[in-house]
């Protein structure tokens, strides 16, 4: 191995998710990688290329995370911050009051907009 490369540990519960994820792709997506470890990078790749894709087109925006079933996003061209949340199930921007506005396009492609969905619920 390189010496650049690291090993990880992923927990039983992880290895188990990943490999149903594995399994059901393989069926319906035929470029899904046939080796694990390729499979397990090309999702970590997925994930920072998302962000790196995110902050290319929302530049002034940024997830500061969730807290109390909020998602807090940083919008630095109006120098405030825009809270999302869930309200008769669609998601709501207080900073607009408003269920379409930049800052609710910008949280569905967060991938911790999955977190707020499955505590509402
Ligand atoms: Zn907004």
């Amino acid at each position: 191995m390189d010496k650049a490369s690291k090993l990880v540990n992923l927990t039983p519960e992880l290895t188990r998710r990943l490999e149903r994820n594995w399994e059901e792709k393989k069926k319906k997506k035929p470029e899904t990688p046939a080796k694990w470890g390729t499979f397990v990078q090309q999702l970590i790749v997925d994930t920072l290329d998302k962000e790196d894709f995110l902050s290319r087109i929302a530049p002034g925006f940024e997830s500061l995370g969730i807290h109390n079933n909020i998602l807090f996003i940083k919008d630095s061209k109006r120098n405030g911050t825009a809270e999302i949340y869930l309200k008769d199930s669609e998601l709501y921007c207080e900073m607009d009051k408003s269920v379409d506005c930049d800052h609710i396009h910008f949280a569905w492609a967060l991938p911790e907009l999955a977190k707020l969905q499955l505590k509402k619920r």
